[in-house]
């Protein structure tokens, strides 16, 4: 046998894999950090400059009990101190205490991985917050990890039940500790109220009963959610597996983000729809005796992300859930997932085709380009709203369009400034209450960008929104970032427009009028 052959083989294959393990070390792209969460969100909506370390990660694993309404978990977060300081207290938002929701939320642990920073916990601002003291401060740029265990207690109730069970489904929204929001300025909340802390990173709003409830950082999720056999868990994110658990319990795994908030409702009477539009799976879920109205919530909610994804940008999720909910005749966004009223399912009116457009729209302002609720809450609102109508009159014509831009708008404004309720639309939400906040917040800052959009024509208007968009992909723009794009892109100066639609109104309210 001739040896020179299996020599040269043996060389051959011996500097082939040589060649290999040089093409790995040299070639091989770094670990993925994004891997396991790619399955909830497309990948080409994240910027280029996305800060991967800046983002959050949350690693939960809890179980709901249904019948008792009461979720126990235990909450792993990883984040970085983004503050430019030593860092020697953490918070999170416990906002199931919040008088509006009616809920209990408690921790049981707290502790730091690694456990070098042994720390404590004190409650504060009525219990919607939690002070974690680190025993040594975190260095500015550090990334750490802290383990809480807590419970939470959600009620049964009747009315708008945004968190909490009614008629057979149970909302369980900001049932796990939320890390506060970190900011270039913070916000501590005194018995003077809401105050701005510049020495501090910290968010620490406490809403009021008419306006968005949390405030967060775009945020990378895996949860393990156990729930009794039987009953549907609609969550924010994809489930990539489901297990059998002990008693009778399913073990729903799933990933999500970049998402502010995560969310989930469970129920044991849900129906389920789907449509795949562009890619992206639109699900409806419904009570039984809602049905017809839960498949006409499908088609609106596939006919709004098709149209929404033409106009503005690619919608940023693999996955789009409409929820009915019992928050009467509103609905609530959270990334990914809609509340929508079940009086909307259950009227005639036609009332719950602009309310899920309107909510399907916050999947671009709040969802895609965040927003501060608290002290900005007219620019996603407004937006919102504008989009609504956008979506009309692709839908029903300018006809339609001329209708919603008079009736929901116009005359509530009118109405508002006639019997004293107008203030600037522009202001906190703490500068509001419940009778003029939707007015105002809604309504009249939709009319501002109605205004933009007449004078600046439909195809100039689209362009700003979509320069918008990509510009502040996942980032938290405020009012000066979106008229710079209206001036650089439209071409006009969008103050005297800003002027009487945002900032003019009586600075306090007039007195309310007696009844
Ligand atoms: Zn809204």
């Amino acid at each position: 046998m001739n040896q020179f052959p299996r020599f040269l083989a043996f060389l051959l294959a011996a500097l082939g894999v040589a060649v290999l393990l040089v093409a790995c070390g040299a070639h091989a792209p770094p670990p993925d950090p994004l891997a396991a969460y790619r399955p909830a969100f497309r990948s080409e909506s994240l910027p280029s400059d996305f800060d991967v370390d800046a983002a959050p990660r949350y690693d939960i694993e809890l179980s709901v009990d249904p019948r008792a309404r009461k979720v126990e978990g235990v909450a792993r977060i990883h984040f970085q101190n983004r503050s430019g300081r030593p860092m020697n207290d953490l918070y999170v938002r416990l906002y199931p205490n919040l008088p509006q929701l009616q809920g209990t939320m408690r921790l049981t642990g707290v502790s730091t991985l690694p456990g070098n920073y042994a720390a404590g916990y004190a409650y504060q601002n009525n219990n919607t917050t939690a002070r974690i003291t680190l025993t040594e401060p975190l260095p500015p740029g550090a990334t750490i990890g802290v383990e809480i265990t807590y419970n939470v207690e959600a009620p049964d109730r009747s009315g708008y039940v945004l968190f909490g069970a009614s008629e057979g489904i149970l909302n369980l929204p900001y049932s796990y500790p939320i890390l506060a929001a970190q900011t270039t300025e913070g916000t501590q909340q005194t018995t003077e109220g809401t105050q701005r802390d510049p020495t501090s990173p910290w968010r620490l709003d406490v809403p009021p009963p008419h306006g968005d409830i949390a405030i967060a950082d775009p945020s990378f999720f895996t949860i393990t959610a156990t729930v009794p056999s039987g009953i549907t868990l609609v969550a924010s994110g994809v489930e990539i597996t489901q297990t059998q658990g002990i008693s009778d319990t399913v073990q729903h795994h799933l990933v999500a983000g970049p998402d502010r908030e995560w969310t989930m409702t469970v129920s044991p009477s849900f129906q389920k729809a789907s449509l795949d539009v562009d890619g992206i799976r639109v699900n409806s879920y419904f009570l039984p005796q809602d049905a017809n109205a839960g498949h006409s919530a499908l088609a609106d909610a596939a006919a709004a992300v098709r149209v929404y994804n033409r106009l503005f940008a690619p919608y940023p999720y693999t996955k789009l859930d409409i929820v009915e909910s019992p928050t009467r005749y509103l609905g609530m966004e959270y990334p990914g997932l809609n509340y929508i009223g079940l009086d909307t399912y259950r009227d005639q009116s036609g009332s719950q085709e602009v309310l899920v457009a309107h909510e399907v729209a916050h999947q671009w302002w709040n969802g895609l380009v965040n927003s501060d609720p608290f002290r900005y809450p007219w620019l996603d609102e407004g937006l919102a709203e504008h989009s609504s109508l956008l979506f009309i009159e692709m839908i029903h014509g300018p006809a339609a369009a001329e209708r919603m831009r008079s009736l929901r708008w116009q005359v509530p404004v009118d109405w508002a400034v006639k019997n004293g309720y107008d203030a600037p639309a522009g202001s906190e939400v703490t500068a509001f209450d419940g009778t003029n906040y939707e007015i105002l917040v809604y309504a009249k800052s939709a009319l501002f960008f109605d205004a933009l959009y007449q004078a600046l024509g439909r195809d100039k208007y689209l362009e700003v929104l979509r320069t918008f968009i990509a510009r502040y992909r996942f980032k938290t723009p405020t009012p000066a970032d979106f008229l710079a794009v209206v001036s650089e892109v439209g071409g006009i100066d969008p103050q005297p427009i800003y002027q009487k639609w945002i900032l003019s109104g009586p600075k306090h309210p007039s007195p309310k009028p007696s009844e």
